[in-house]
């Protein structure tokens, strides 16, 4: 297939980057999206001149311009509302084995401050049936089915390959753009091919990523992936939702507010799309698919055009490499399983899951 290429330091050009579908499609490229929002109260976009009203006036009275230069009189500042077309960067944060109600149980104060302006799901995202770290991050990157990338073991042997197929890393390196993934467990390389990843590094432990997550953010990048796995090991080694698992899911957090602060001290937090979720939950010592505690994960979209709110849709781990890559105006794959969460952004929904999309 063939891909758009996008600067890294242009704005991404959702519109004019893919052929335009006839209105019967229903799967592949983008649809231009010219519905009102679904969301009324926040309308994602203003076009600030349409609503500036004139400038000059002609002044009754003869005032005579060589003597006398009136003040200019300048339209009311507007700002208009940041929209999707804003969006120049995206980071995409894992961390491994978050249950949703942990969120508020720890508490995790940065992520909460961060929902308070971001669309996101409450209980009703989920993850693959098989809720395991490698392949449901596999389709959580790559946007398939695990049937479809291929990563079926929770293990990376080199001989096994790299996830199948696009992913989002693989659509972003393409279109030029600068890729980041800073993960906490080795096994990860496996989700995407070493060439479609600027920068790949392994750190152990939450001060560790953060050592290494904010020079990259200082250093600018397009697409970043950062997997934080201090849920998952304390959630084996002290069980699911305890002290010790939600004291570093706190660690975590305070991670996550760093990275906020830097990205604001960096001038970039306003045109940066972030997404939170989860790769599977967990209950008791394991996440090995008995409970819906284990196929539960967090989805919380936060950026430029994105409408605040509790979104209702069926959401699966899918859907995360779909709308990022709906978010800097990649084009999407044709076959892809997921589908972008439209309704984050205010948009009509035009596609949902009638039902569970993978065979596994
Ligand atoms: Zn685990």
């Amino acid at each position: 297939m063939a891909f758009v290429l996008a600067g890294c330091g242009s704005v991404p050009n959702i519109w004019g980057s893919a052929p335009q579908p006839d209105s019967t499609q229903v799967s592949g490229y983008l649809p231009i999206q010219v519905q009102p929002p679904v969301i009324a109260s926040a309308p994602p976009t203003v076009t600030s001149t349409l609503a500036s009203p004139p400038t000059q006036t002609a002044t009754p009275f003869a005032i005579p311009t060589s003597t006398f230069t009136p003040e200019p009189t300048l339209p009311p500042t507007q700002t208009p509302l940041p929209s999707k077309a804003d969006i120049k960067r995206a980071i995409i944060i894992s961390f491994d084995g978050l249950r949703p109600d942990a969120i508020e149980e720890a508490p995790m104060t940065n992520l909460m401050e961060l929902m308070k302006t971001s669309a996101y799901a409450p209980l009703n995202a989920r993850t693959i049936d098989y809720p395991a770290t490698s392949p449901s991050h596999a389709s959580m990157l790559s946007g398939y089915c695990m049937e479809d990338h291929g990563v079926i073991y929770n293990r990376f042997f080199m001989y096994m390959g790299y996830s199948k197929g696009m992913d989002v890393f693989n659509l972003a390196h393409d279109a030029g753009m600068k890729t980041v993934m800073i993960v906490s467990k080795e096994k990860l390389r496996q989700l995407a091919e070493p060439e479609t990843t600027d920068v790949f590094e392994v750190a152990y432990g939450e001060p560790a990523i953060e050592r290494t997550v904010l020079p990259q953010i200082e250093a600018g990048f397009d697409l970043m992936f950062i997997h934080f796995a201090g849920g998952d090991n304390r959630g084996h080694k002290y069980g699911w939702m305890s002290g010790e698992y939600l004291k570093v899911l706190r660690e975590g957090d305070e991670v996550l507010g760093n990275i906020i602060q830097t990205l604001k001290d960096e001038g970039m937090y306003d045109s940066t799309f972030i997404l939170v979720t989860a790769d599977h939950g967990g209950h008791d010592r394991n996440h090995i698919g008995l409970l819906i505690e284990d196929y539960r994960i967090p989805w919380i979209a936060h950026g430029p055009g994105i409408v605040p709110q509790e979104l209702s849709l069926q959401i699966y781990t899918m859907d995360t490499a779909a709308t990022v890559a709906y978010a800097l105006g990649l084009p999407l794959p044709e076959d892809l399983d997921g589908i972008p969460v439209y309704q984050a952004f205010g948009e009509t929904q035009i596609r949902t899951h009638e039902k569970y999309p993978c065979k596994y």
